[in-house]
């Protein structure tokens, strides 16, 4: 069974790309809606702090926008779990761990497989 420290040197530190990790894989993204510091009106329909991150171009953290923040959250272990569960959607909210930071995260994850 793969911890998340395994799931770390699949995706992050070998270098592959999401798609390459998981080739059962056709698309991936996260609709995320950030509250605290630093958010941003959202893209197009999206409400306040909300955008689309998509995983072909992801390390697995979605960044912090608290200009005091440098951080993020690592949203692979959920993701991986979906994977593992074949599940198409799933919804969870996250806090961003940095330190003095209260930026708060919806997340909802968006896997498509191939047939
Ligand atoms: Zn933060």
């Amino acid at each position: 069974m793969m911890t998340g420290n395994d799931w770390e040197n699949v995706w992050l530190i070998k270098g592959k790309t999401f798609l390459e990790s998981f080739p059962n894989i056709k698309s991936g993204h996260a609709v995320v809606i950030e509250d605290g510091d630093g958010t941003h009106p959202g893209i197009g329909s999206l409400p306040w702090g909300g955008r689309i991150v998509s995983f072909e171009r992801s390390n697995g953290q979605i960044p912090c926008s608290n200009p005091k923040c440098t951080g993020g959250v690592y949203i692979e272990p959920e993701v991986y779990d979906m994977i593992q569960k074949g599940e198409d959607e799933r919804d969870f909210p996250i806090g961003c761990p940095g330190p003095r930071c209260a930026n708060f995260f919806k997340i909802k994850v968006v896997l498509r497989y191939k047939s």
